[in-house]
C-alpha cells in the first residue's frame, strides 16, 4: 500500500519507518525544511533506540520518502495517518491547531478515495469537527472516510511496541475503511479492538489517565509509608502481586512526566468538565504528582541542612524516563529550576546519556559532565532523577571517595538502601 504520515515526531517517524519496513511505500510529511533535509540524509531529529538504522534501511530501499509538500504525498496514498502534536493549552485543554492545520492541507489535496486516520490523541468529538472541515474544503468529487487509531507506543521501546502492541484500536464508522486498516495492520501482532470513532478517541485518554492514576496511587502509598516508617517498595510489591491489580506502573518516584500523561490527564479533566462531570479522581492524581516533586525538593534541602549556598549538586538523569532524549514535562527540570531559583549560587553538575544537546537549550546555568564520576566530583549530594540502566551498577565506593559529602537521594529507588548505607552513604529513596 502507499500511505502518508503527517508529522515526523516520536509517533510519526516510528510509524512511517515500520510501515515502510513491512513493504509499504510511505510518504512522511513535515513542516520544517531543515528537518526534512536532515531526514532525507538519515539524520534523526531525536533519539529512539534502533530507529536510525530502520529509517536508513528504508530510505535506501526507497520505500520511505520525506517531503514538505502535501501535493506530493497525498494523491498517491490510500491511507493517511495524522501524527502531529496535541500539546496542552494554558488552561489544560488539548491544543488542536496542528491537527486542524494538517487536515486543511490534506483537504486541498484530496483526489480519489482515502482513509484519513487520526493517531494524534484528540478529545472525543474532534473527528466530527474534522469531517465538517474536510467536507467544506475538499473538491466536490473527492471521497474519504475517517478513522481514529490512537497510538500506545512508549518512547524508548517504540519500535517493539509498534510491532508487538497489546492491542490495535481501529475506530471507524465505515466498513470499507475498517477493511483497509485491517489489511494494512495484518503483519502486526496484537488483539484488534474494532470500535466506533468516539470509543477510540475515549480509549486513549482513559488509558493514559489510568496509568497516571496508578503512579499517583503508588506515590500516595509512598508518602504514607515514609510517615509510618514502612518500606513502600515492599508494600507495593505485596499489593501488585495480586493479578487483579498488577505491579506495572505501581512504582513510587518523583512523579510522571513526558509528553503524554501530564497533558492527557489535564485534557480529560477539561473534557469531563465540559460535559458536567467533576473528574475528581484525576484532580487528585495531578495534585499528588505535583506533591511528589515538592516532597523530593524538600528532602534535598533538608539533607543539605537548609543551606544551598555554594553547594554542589550532582545529578544523574534528566530525561523523563530512560532510553529517550525527551525532556517534555520531565520532573528533573522542575526540580533543578526550582533549586536554582531558590539559590542562584548553587552549582549543579549533570550527566544524562542522551539529553545533553536538548537540555543545554533549557537548563543553561549547569555544567554538563561526560560521565557519572565526573558529575559527582566534590559534590555535596547525588540525585538520581532517571533510572537509566547504566546507573544501576556504578562503582559506589569510587563515588563515595569523589564526593565531598556522601549523600544519595534516589528519586527512582534504583538502589538497595541497606547496601548503600553499608558503604557509608546517607541514603534516602521514595517511600522507604
Ligand atoms: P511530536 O511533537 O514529537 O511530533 C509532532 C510532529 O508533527 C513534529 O514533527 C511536527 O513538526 C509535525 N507537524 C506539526 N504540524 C504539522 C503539519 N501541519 N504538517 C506536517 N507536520 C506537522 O509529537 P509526538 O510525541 O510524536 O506525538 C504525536 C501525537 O501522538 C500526540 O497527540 C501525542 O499525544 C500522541 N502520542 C504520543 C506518544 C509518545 O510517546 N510521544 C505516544 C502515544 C501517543
Amino acid at each position: 500500500m502507499t500511505i502518508s504520515i503527517i508529522g515526523h515526531g516520536y509517533v510519526g517517524l516510528v510509524t512511517a519507518a515500520i510501515f515502510a519496513d513491512l513493504g509499504n511505500t510511505v510518504w512522511c510529511v513535515g513542516r520544517t525544511k531543515e528537518k526534512i533535509e536532515q531526514l532525507k540524509k538519515g539524520k534523526m531529529p531525536f533519539f529512539e533506540p534502533s530507529l536510525a538504522e530502520l529509517v536508513k534501511r528504508n530510505l535506501q530501499a526507497e520505500r520511505l520518502k520525506f517531503t514538505l509538500n502535501y501535493g506530493q504525498a497525498i494523491p498517491p496514498a490510500k491511507v493517511i495517518f495524522i501524527c502531529v502534536g496535541t500539546p496542552s493549552k494554558d488552561n489544560g485543554e488539548a491544543d488542536l491547531s496542528q491537527v486542524f492545520s494538517a487536515f486543511s492541507s490534506i483537504a486541498k489535496n484530496l483526489t480519489d478515495y482515502k482513509v484519513i486516520v487520526t493517531k494524534s490523541t484528540v478529545p472525543v468529538g474532534t473527528n466530527k469537527k474534522l469531517k465538517a472541515l474536510i467536507n467544506k474544503a475538499k473538491k466536490k468529487n473527492a471521497q474519504f472516510d475517517l478513522a481514529s487509531c490512537p497510538e500506545f507506543l512508549r518512547e524508548g521501546t517504540a519500535i517493539s511496541d509498534t510491532l508487538h502492541p497489546d492491542r490495535i484500536v481501529i475506530g471507524t464508522n465505515s466498513k470499507k475503511a475498517q477493511k483497509i486498516l485491517l489489511e494494512l495492520h495484518k503483519p502486526i501482532e496484537g488483539e484488534r479492538v474494532l470500535v466506533g470513532i468516539k470509543e477510540a478517541e475515549m480509549i486513549k485518554y482513559v488509558a493514559n489517565a489510568l496509568l497516571a492514576t496508578k503512579i499517583s496511587f503508588a506515590n500516595m502509598t509512598a508518602f504514607l509509608c515514609e510517615k509510618v516508617k514502612a518500606d513502600g517498595e515492599k508494600v507495593l510489591n505485596g499489593v501488585g502481586l495480586d493479578k487483579r491489580l498488577g505491579r506495572v506502573f505501581l512504582y513510587p518516584g518523583i512523579g510522571y512526566g513526558g509528553s503524554c500523561l501530564p497533558k492527557d490527564v489535564k485534557a480529560l479533566i477539561k473534557i469531563g468538565e465540559s460535559f458536567g462531570e467533576k473528574m475528581g479522581i484525576l484532580k487528585e492524581v495531578e495534585w499528588i504528582n505535583q506533591s511528589a516533586v515538592k516532597k523530593f525538593i524538600e528532602k534535598i534541602i533538608k539533607s543539605l541542612d537548609n543551606n544551598l549556598q555554594d553547594k554542589i549538586i550532582a545529578v544523574l538523569g534528566l530525561a523523563f524516563k530512560p532510553n529517550t532524549d525527551d525532556l517534555r514535562e520531565a520532573p528533573s527540570l522542575k526540580i533543578l529550576s526550582f533549586l536554582k531559583k531558590k539559590e542562584p549560587k548553587l552549582k549543579i553538575r549533570v550527566y544524562d546519556p542522551q539529553t545533553r544537546e536538548k537540555a543545554k537549550k533549557i537548563l543553561r546555568d549547569v555544567v554538563y559532565s561526560n560521565n557519572p564520576y565526573q558529575a559527582v566530583e566534590k559534590a555535596d549530594i547525588l540525585l538520581i532523577l532517571t533510572e537509566w540502566n547504566e546507573f544501576r551498577q556504578l562503582d559506589l565506593k569510587k563515588i563515595k571517595k569523589l564526593m565531598r559529602q556522601p549523600i544519595i537521594l534516589d528519586g527512582r529507588n534504583i538502589y538497595e538502601p541497606e547496601k548503600v548505607k553499608k558503604l557509608g552513604f546517607k541514603y534516602l529513596g521514595v517511600g522507604r
